[in-house]
Order: C-alpha cells, then sequence, then structure tokens
C-alpha cells in the first residue's frame, strides 16, 4: 500500500483510496467492495447538472450540430454533446470563446459538453504531409494547418489549456494514437508517449484547478486515454499507469475495430477489468448502436459519434424494428433498420418514418413529404432526419440505463 498523500486532488486520494481497499480486498476475499467502488450512475456537469449514466454525446464539432440550433438538440432530449479542441482552438480561437465565459453560453446550451484533446485532427494532419521528420515527438505534435504556411506545435499543455476555456465537463488528455499496422517498438513507443503526456497534462490541469480555485465539485472531469493497439497486454499495462497517475476516468483509444472490421470488444474488456469500478468509462467515437449496446453491457457509460448526424444528412435514418416506443427490444439481434427515403416507392407513402418515435418528424410529417424534401435539395430534410436520428440515440440510451443499472 502507498503512503497517505499529504495533499492532492481528489484523483490523487481516490487513486490512494483505491490501491487500499484493492489490497485489503487481495487480503480478504470474502469482504464486500465497499460503496466507495460503485460504478457511476450520473455524468455531472460543471453548472450543476447530474445526468444519467449511460450517455451518448453527439460530435458538434464546431460548436453545432450541423442544420440544428440548441433548442432543436435539446427537444431530441439529448443530454449532451461533444465539441471539438483543434477546430475551436483554431476558429473563432481562445479570445472569443473567452467572452463567452466557455462554449456553453457562445452556443447556448444547457446540456452536457466534452471536449477532445484534438489529437485526432493533429496526428490525421501531421502523419498526412508526408514529412521525413517524424511529426510527433515527446514534446508535442508539429503539423502545417491546411491552406496557410503556419507551422504550429501541439502540446499536451495547449490541449489543456484550451479545453479548460472551453469550459467543458470533462477534459480528454492527448495521447500518441497506435496505428493498427504498428509494430511492437512503435506499440510501446506510443504507449510511453501516451503515459508521458497523460502525467504532464494532469500537472497542468490541476495547476488550472488551483489556480481558478475550483472546489473538487466546480472541477471538470479528467479523462486518460489507453493506447497499445491490438497489444492486450500493452493495453493493460497502459491502462494500470494511467490509473497510477489518476484520472476521473479512462477512454477506448485507437480504432475500435478488427481488421475485419468487426467490433473490437477484447480491448475495453481488459480495460475495464484493470481500472477502478468508479472510473468513467468513454467509447471515443463509438460508435453503431450495437457496439454501444455490446460495451454498455460490459459496463461502459459514455460514447460520443458523428454516425447519426452524418448519416442524417446522407439520407440514412435509424428506425427500431418495433410498432410503438414500448415495444422497442435492444436486446434482440436485429432491433433496427434503416430508411432510406430517396426510393421512389416512398413517393405516395403517408406513413410516419417510424411509429417507435416520438420526435418532430415522426409527429408531425410523413415519409413522402421527407422524400419530397430531400428531392429538392432544402435544408429543412437534414434538420428534419438529424432531429430523428438524435432521437434514435437518445432511445437507445434510455433503453440502455435499466441493463446499465443492473450491471
Ligand atoms: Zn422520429
Amino acid at each position: 500500500m502507498g503512503s497517505i498523500p499529504a495533499s492532492g486532488t481528489p484523483g490523487d486520494w481516490r487513486n490512494w483510496l483505491a490501491r487500499m481497499v484493492w489490497d485489503h480486498e487481495a487480503a480478504s476475499s470474502n469482504l464486500v467492495s465497499p460503496t466507495l467502488f460503485m460504478k457511476p450512475t450520473h455524468f455531472k456537469t460543471i453548472t450543476g447538472l447530474q445526468i444519467p449514466l449511460p450517455v451518448f454525446f453527439p460530435d458538434a464539432t464546431r460548436a453545432v450540430l450541423k442544420t440544428l440550433d440548441s433548442t432543436d438538440i435539446a427537444n431530441t432530449k439529448t443530454p449532451g454533446i461533444l465539441v471539438n479542441t483543434f477546430h475551436l482552438n483554431n476558429f473563432p480561437g481562445t479570445s472569443v470563446i473567452k467572452k463567452h465565459n466557455g462554449v456553453r453560453n457562445f452556443m447556448s446550451w444547457n446540456g452536457g459538453v466534452i471536449s477532445d484533446s484534438g489529437g485526432f485532427q493533429v496526428m490525421s494532419l501531421a502523419k498526412s504531409a508526408n514529412s521525413k521528420k517524424n511529426p510527433v515527438t515527446d514534446e508535442g505534435v508539429n503539423f502545417k494547418i491546411p491552406g496557410t504556411s503556419k507551422k504550429i506545435l501541439f502540446t499536451p499543455k495547449t490541449s489543456i489549456d484550451f479545453q479548460m476555456v472551453l469550459k467543458t465537463d470533462m477534459v480528454v488528455v492527448l495521447d500518441d494514437f497506435t496505428d493498427l499496422d504498428a509494430n511492437p517498438s512503435k506499440e510501446r513507443e506510443t504507449v510511453e508517449r501516451t503515459i508521458l503526456w497523460a502525467k504532464e497534462s494532469k500537472k497542468i490541469f490541476d495547476q488550472h484547478c488551483l489556480r481558478s480555485n475550483l472546489e473538487p465539485e466546480q472541477q471538470p472531469y479528467l479523462l486518460g486515454v489507453v493506447q497499445g493497439g491490438y497489444n492486450l497486454e500493452l493495453r493493460k499495462e497502459c491502462t494500470e499507469r494511467l490509473v497510477e497517475i489518476g484520472f476521473d476516468g479512462l477512454g477506448y483509444g485507437g480504432w475500435p475495430q478488427n481488421i475485419d472490421k468487426s467490433f473490437n470488444f477484447e480491448i475495453p474488456k481488459v480495460i475495464g477489468q484493470n481500472c477502478p469500478n468508479d472510473y468513467l468509462l468513454y467509447g471515443l467515437g463509438v460508435g453503431k448502436p450495437q457496439d454501444i449496446v455490446g460495451m454498455v453491457k460490459m459496463g461502459w457509460n459514455i460514447f460520443d459519434c458523428v454516425l447519426p448526424t452524418r448519416d442524417a444528412r446522407h439520407q440514412r435514418l435509424y428506425v427500431y424494428n418495433a410498432d410503438s416506443i414500448n415495444k422497442i427490444d435492444i436486446q434482440s439481434k436485429n432491433f433496427y433498420t434503416y430508411f432510406t427515403p430517396n426510393k421512389e416507392i416512398y413517393a405516395h407513402d403517408t406513413n410516419p418514418v417510424s411509429t417507435a418515435c416520438d420526435c418532430l418528424l415522426c409527429t408531425h410529417y410523413n415519409r413522402s413529404y421527407l422524400r419530397h424534401l430531400f428531392q429538392i435539395g432544402d435544408m429543412t430534410a437534414g434538420r428534419l432526419a438529424t432531429i430523428h436520428n438524435l432521437r434514435f440515440y437518445s432511445l437507445l440510451m434510455e433503453k440502455l440505463r435499466p441493463i446499465y443499472e443492473n450491471l
């Protein structure tokens, strides 16, 4: 058992307590876990909301869900959104967001907000530049802003500093993405750098909280991200070392798919088994409804993805295979299907898109009209389809809640 921390953040204390109870449990296996280890039941916002878990936050990359305003989002019973650090740092930038005292006020949104680290976009830009020099060093990621000659060094500090300006409810640390085809030494290198950056990010985050006199309940969550590619031993090691540093939760980093494109459930299993029960578990960029169902059954509780909004704009609407909301059965194998309004057969179809949905589209308009709006290229089509898909996902999370609570 480690020594009692003389001071430190709530994360440090939780870490110490977690180790203490683990040691205690190992010595007396008949003991029931104390309540300290209950899995999280809510996602708290820095504005004082308690949102029941599990949650799905759609991607409002540039502080907007395309075609919707913030009241539209709220009307779909979507409890929170994800915003992108890299894009918002570029535009509108720090001074505008500061003027509004955070991204929530900026977009007049009252729900939860998570910011990503910006790492995914930065890594993609840096690696696509085809430079002979490795753009990723222990210091950060070097890259050129597209369409300009401006060169940037994006560091763990850049990411944390801007996320604290955004004033989001969860701050995600910068990690070094392990490519799927990475060899063992590259896998090791990315994990070591991920740990190094995680330590640095934690230090910078704690300094921000201290400088701003933030009490524990006013602090956003801090999330570490687990890397290591397909190497389960390395994933386990990365998880344990991040827990040692002390976070509020961990994210499933890297592509969550196997080479054959099937979803990889082995990695989240290893991550979940090697961190304290009270950690938030975040499936970054996940995903498809069936993948979310599978991960919630393993105790994962936060998800974000571009799928429902992007698919809506491309005429792909998610529809439950049920007559009514009460009859939705997410435990059945094919619990949903896609509705694509561009087909000729819908030209005279006066039925709603779905009777197992209570969204604006399904309660006010029919398939024929939606098809017409898409055919003439009116923006209203995108808005109504996006509203519907977001309600599909908020219903999915409502249906998953009892399953999660009974784990
Ligand atoms: Zn609907």
